[in-house]
């Protein structure tokens, strides 16, 4: 579905010059939920625009189903971290919702429909004539995802998107995305610094090294698709697999690759030893 070949990203202008992401390749498959995880700073941000088409890459390309992203392309959704400002405060939440659909040339009855299907699908569905400043911060985020699940993407590509909502309102949309995963069956990137998160949630975690940015490694998360936060966090199994992208990130960041990826093909009740030994 997505594909990422050889990007690079370097920022230029006024006498500086950054290199947000050096040399990036990875694959999304389709109706996959990948967590992208790395350390803040090093270009998820830069990352996650250039495959949404906002952002031109210096340096290789990415791929929506064997075509070239060169701008926004139909089909694919957004969700910001600063869900703050990415919503029109003088809109209602249905005017929100419904903004990105007024360009897909849709029946304003079918408009309607998609809107109130959206909110239902966030627990928002008494929310729609309210101002987006008469919400809560978790209840403005859902009012985002509900605009981007609205649109009907096939993609969707979320940005640290809870990084700034209380604990609990963090579990209950983590739970949430989970959820409208398996429903709509959409395929999702969700980039975050959190290795907790990204563990919960995905069923593939790409680790990314600090910058330069190159991916460290990328790891099957075999936790069972039923998930839940008070059952799935006190596994063990989870704690094996947080640590070991903690210690990944924590190789990258001494710039050395760790031994092997012997989690892969590790069975649930007996995984082998990590290897915390440099090669
Ligand atoms: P992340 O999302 O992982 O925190 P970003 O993609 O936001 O990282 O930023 C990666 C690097 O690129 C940082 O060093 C940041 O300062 C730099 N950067 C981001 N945007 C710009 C920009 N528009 N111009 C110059 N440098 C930028
Ligand atoms: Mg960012």
């Amino acid at each position: 579905m997505l594909d990422v070949r050889g990007l690079k990203k370097v920022y230029e202008g006024s006498g500086r010059r950054v290199e947000a992401v050096r040399d990036l390749t990875f694959t999304v498959g389709a109706g996959e939920l990948v967590c992208l995880v790395g350390p803040s700073g090093c270009g998820k941000t830069t990352l996650l625009k250039c495959m949404g088409g906002l952002l031109a890459p210096t340096a290789g390309e990415v791929l929506l189903e064997g075509r070239q992203v060169t701008g926004p392309p139909p089909g694919m959704a957004f969700v910001f971290q600063e869900y703050g400002r990415s919503l029109f405060p003088w809109m209602r939440v249905g005017e929100n919702v419904e903004l990105p659909l007024k360009q897909k040339g849709l029946s304003k009855a079918r408009r309607r429909d998609l809107v109130a299907d959206a909110l239902r699908s966030v627990g928002l569905a008494d929310a729609s004539s309210a101002y987006p400043w008469q919400l809560s911060g978790g209840m403005q985020q859902r009012v985002a995802i509900a605009r981007a699940l609205a649109y009907e993407p096939r993609v969707l590509l979320m940005d640290e998107p809870f990084a700034a909502v209380d604990a609990q309102t963090r579990a209950d949309l983590e739970d949430l995305v989970r959820g409208l995963w398996r429903e709509r069956g959409i395929t999702i990137l969700f980039v975050t610094h959190d290795i907790d998160e990204a563990v919960y949630l995905g069923e593939r975690v790409v680790v990314l090294s600090a910058s330069p940015t190159v991916v460290q490694e990328q790891l099957k998360v075999d936790l069972p698709p039923d998930r839940d936060q008070l059952h799935t966090r006190v596994a063990p199994r989870f704690a094996e697999l947080r640590t070991h992208v903690y210690e990944q990130i924590q190789a990258a960041k001494r710039g050395v690759q760790l031994g092997g990826t012997p989690l892969e093909a590790a069975p649930m009740d007996a995984p082998p030893p990590l290897k915390d030994g440099l090669r």
